[in-house]
């Protein structure tokens, strides 16, 4: 690790959002109102099991309440937007959160667009993903959020500054960089056709790695005093990027694991928060 670079420290930043719920939790359990966030799960991805198992227990020890709705592998896209939509009308239940990928016989935009908006804490709706791109969405999709969340915390610039993130999946590379272009980035977003990709990381302030290849991005690909932030999160906690090299080069990195996974469940907790606040205030 050179001298200068810092280490981009999710847990803290986590621990500061998780910290700011306490009081709004408390503050709404002397009304009588419990936050619940609804995790749904089809399937038996063990991967898939251990994150719903992790949101569970974040929501715990905050005070929220988790319901898990697990479902076969065999599920049907009707049977699993059922399931949303009894949740939709539970008004215990404030937060839908569904696990994906789900089975390949499921569409899994329809089971998504079955999520209330005002449920949808994850930002997975079209709706939701508007709303953001527009710059005034309520719940963001976590992972970007957390990102955003880092930058924020450690106070690093963004404006004028060109960030390039690597992918562009609707939960992940698009609504980030979409989120950082109104922070008034300069955004290039890259995917799996981009030309020259190894060329373009290299002209990036800020780097995203969201491709979901371990130790794809290489540390010979970073301008010096690159801000690179690895929301990869691959079998054996390894990264989207090659750690070692890329720390030498970088000027700040975030680590996997204790990068952008625990901010990841800790703005997931705090848009369910700010969904209970919503209708406690109705
Ligand atoms: P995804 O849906 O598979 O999308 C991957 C993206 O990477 C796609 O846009 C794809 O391009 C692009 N890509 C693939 N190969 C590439 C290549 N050789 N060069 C350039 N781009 C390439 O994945 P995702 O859901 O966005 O997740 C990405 C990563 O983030 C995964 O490691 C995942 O585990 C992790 N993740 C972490 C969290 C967290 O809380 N930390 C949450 C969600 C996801 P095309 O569009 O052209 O196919």
């Amino acid at each position: 690790m050179s001298a200068e670079t810092v280490i981009l420290d999710g847990n803290r930043v986590a621990d500061a959002i998780k910290e700011s719920l306490l009081s709004r939790v408390a503050n709404m359990a002397e009304k009588g109102i419990v936050p619940c966030l609804a995790t749904v799960l089809v399937g038996d991805d063990p991967a898939s099991a251990t994150y719903v198992r992790m949101k569970g227990n974040a929501c715990k020890r905050l005070g929220i309440q988790s319901i898990r709705v697990v479902l076969p592998e065999h599920t049907t896209t009707e049977e699993l937007i059922a399931a949303i939509n009894k949740l939709n009308d539970d008004e215990s239940v404030h937060g839908i959160l569904l696990q994906h990928p789900v089975p390949k016989q499921i569409d899994e935009r329809a089971a998504f667009e079955a999520i209330s908006i005002d449920k949808d804490v994850d930002g997975v709706t079209t709706l939701g993903f508007a709303q953001n791109a527009f710059g005034f969405a309520e719940f963001p999709s976590c992972t970007p959020a957390a990102i955003i969340a880092i930058l924020d915390y450690y106070q690093i610039p963004v404006e004028g500054k060109h960030a390039v993130v690597i992918g562009r999946s609707p939960i992940l590379g698009k609504p980030v960089s979409l989120m950082l272009l109104n922070k008034n980035a300069t955004v290039t977003t890259c995917h799996s056709k981009t030309a020259n990709l190894a060329d373009i990381v290299r002209l990036g302030d800020i780097v995203v790695a969201a491709v979901g290849k371990p130790q794809f991005v290489q540390g010979d690909w970073l301008k010096s005093g690159a801000i690179v932030l690895d929301a990869g999160y691959n079998p054996g906690n390894i990264g989207d990027v090659d750690y070692e090299a890329c720390e030498k080069v970088a000027s700040a990195i975030t680590p996997v694991p204790a990068g952008v996974g625990p901010v990841t469940i800790a703005t997931l907790l705090k848009h369910t928060v700010d969904a209970a606040e919503k209708v406690a205030r109705k």
